[in-house]
């Protein structure tokens, strides 16, 4: 894409009469001190629910010895009420649960199984703790102690039915109830066994949390679930008494690690990954009560931001969020509304010009780092013909005939606008903002509009020139009111040129200029574009190639959000 920054030539010649397009913010007088502090440092995130949610999970110890049994109060403190020196456990509902190989199920397979009964026989002694239930449990070969509704008990066995329960009261006389608890119960079992370890039922008062213990490395120990590693605790709910929910309770800066290796290559720059570690914790801290309804605060998809423990961790993310621990963006002491994307090819934009509302710091800026890295979408362009578009429109279920003209309109900050499509009838379809870039996405032609920054104009027709007309770098979008201020300081209107010459260090150009909201009538129209991604907020590539320019965290994030607070 040809975009000429004559600005400064064009400052020196030319005083522009129109007044230019634009909402100026100025940056208010940030309080320093006003540092975001947040209630928590604790997240819960969202690993299994809704309709994901499981009837058994298991854990590994990967780093650690066991596990401690307890919950997580209302300000997420967590009470221990039993452990395990087992390094492999399972979660189970409480339920007839059948055993095949590693793996249960709450219906009986086809193949040979065996099975964990949800029945039991409980002792008629309330134990005061968790160790005199869990000595008592060794009188025999398959009791556990069972915490129920805040106090501790041992049960005996495991049955399928009622029945068997109270046949087994009987004949092993043990003075107990045949029982089985509520359906917020879960049961523990060592992993690939009918051995129960432990069960939790505290109702619906708080769900049991399992916390792996250090071992003798003293690391911050690290387990395994469903082939990722995790930090932290796991938090077990049966939200509506059937199949289980499953949280990771982990400290903020754990979480963030586990974020930034699918934001960004964990072996970019450092200051670049800073900046990105402060983006995510900062969007994470915006959303906390996403899915309070299930229980948690951020989920571990896209949804979100995607989050997958620390299997792809890396040494240069790891620290990145560790020299940043916890900073956030803020404006006037608020948390900001984050936004970055790949690479935006020249430019971001304004927020209000590719989304809905203006925000003070989502401001369009120049870019002049990303040039010196690859960002792998640097020039893209590709040709629809007429026939396409209309196809394109037609699928996308607008009623048009063939169309004939498209008029598009740019930004000041040169990135496209809107789009106007003209059928053979007359009728017109315009696309604003982030449509204008989507409506010619198609798969079904495997052509892509990657970003905001791209022209339209008619194949062999002259080229969308966007004139700067001063160190604002505003468009100029009325080529017949320019003057030319000489030496002497006399203003002379300008014929209305068809083209302009200027002076360039290399010389002088000439460039020929079809304004913006010029409709242009062809057969074939070249789309020409750069960047990735939805231009507003940080360039993830202007971020790496500022941090080989040698710039920080904070310089980086003070220039892609306008007057911002980093701290
Ligand atoms: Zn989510």
């Amino acid at each position: 894409m040809k975009r000429k920054c004559i600005q400064r030539v064009v400052m020196a010649v030319v005083a522009v009469a129109a007044v230019l397009a634009g909402v100026i913010f100025t940056p208010s007088g940030n309080d320093v001190s006003a540092v975001y502090e947040p209630d928590n440092t604790i997240v819960k995130i969202g690993l299994y629910y809704g309709a994901d949610e499981m009837v058994a999970a298991n854990l590994l110890n990967e780093i650690g010895s066991g596990y401690t049994f307890g919950y997580f109060d209302s300000n997420r403190e967590f009470h221990p009420v039993g452990e395990t020196d087992e390094t492999a456990i399972t979660m189970l509902k409480d339920w007839n649960m059948y055993l095949v190989g590693n793996k249960y199920y709450d219906e009986a397979p086809n193949s040979e199984y065996e099975v964990v009964g949800c029945y039991h026989v409980r002792l008629n002694i309330e134990f005061a703790a968790y160790e005199d239930a869990a000595i008592a449990a060794q009188e025999y070969s398959d009791a556990f102690p069972a915490y129920h509704n805040g106090a501790w008990y041992v049960c005996v066995g495991s049955y399928t039915s009622a029945a068997d329960a109270e046949v087994a009261l009987v004949e092993r006389g043990i003075d107990g109830i045949a029982m089985t608890a509520s359906s917020s119960c879960i049961t523990v079992v060592a992993t690939g066994t009918t051995r129960i370890l432990f069960q939790f039922d505290y109702g619906t008062s708080a769900s049991l949390a399992v916390m792996p213990r250090p071992d003798e490395s003293g690391e911050k120990p690290q387990t395994w679930f469903r082939n990722y590693k995790y930090y932290g605790a796991f938090q077990y709910t049966r939200l509506t008494g059937g199949d289980i929910t499953i949280v990771n309770v982990v400290d903020m800066e754990d979480y963030i690690k586990g974020v930034i290796p699918y934001e960004m290559n964990t072996l970019w720059p450092l200051e670049a990954l800073k900046a990105q570690a402060i983006c995510a914790r900062t969007y994470a801290a915006l959303r906390y009560d996403t899915h309070e309804s299930y229980g948690f605060d951020l989920c571990r998809t896209v949804c979100c931001q995607t989050y997958l423990g620390t299997n792809a961790a890396g040494e240069g993310s790891d620290r990145a969020v560790e020299e940043t621990a916890g900073e956030y963006i803020t404006y006037d002491g608020e948390l900001c509304s984050v936004f970055y994307f790949s690479s935006d090819g020249g430019a971001t934009e304004n927020c209000e010009n590719v989304f809905t509302q203006p925000l003070p710091y989502l401001r369009g800026v120049y870019d002049p780092y990303e040039e010196y890295v690859d960002t792998g979408r640097k020039n893209w362009s590709f040709t629809y013909t007429a026939e396409e578009i209309t196809n394109i429109l037609q699928s996308k279920g607008y009623n048009c005939s063939r169309i004939v003209s498209i008029t598009p309109t740019y930004t000041a900050m040169g990135n496209i606008y809107s789009l106007k499509f003209t059928d053979s009838n007359g009728k017109n379809w315009t696309f604003s903002k982030y449509n204008a870039s989507s409506i010619l996405y198609s798969s079904a032609y495997g052509k892509y509009t990657y970003s905001m920054r791209f022209t339209v104009k008619g194949e062999g027709q002259p080229d969308n020139t966007i004139l700067y007309a001063n160190s604002n770098r505003d468009v100029l979008e009325d080529i017949g009111a320019v003057y030319a201020v000489g030496g002497d300081g006399t203003v002379q209107k300008l014929a209305d040129p068809d083209t302009i010459s200027v002076l360039t260090g290399s010389g002088v150009e000439e460039i020929s200029i079809i304004g913006s909201g010029a409709t242009i009538t062809a057969d074939r129209y070249v789309i020409s574009g750069s960047g990735w991604g939805h231009n507003v907020g940080m360039s993830q590539f202007g971020a790496k190639a500022m941090a080989e320019q040698g710039m920080n965290y904070k310089e980086i994030l003070e220039f892609y959000f306008t007057g911002v607070t980093i701290g």
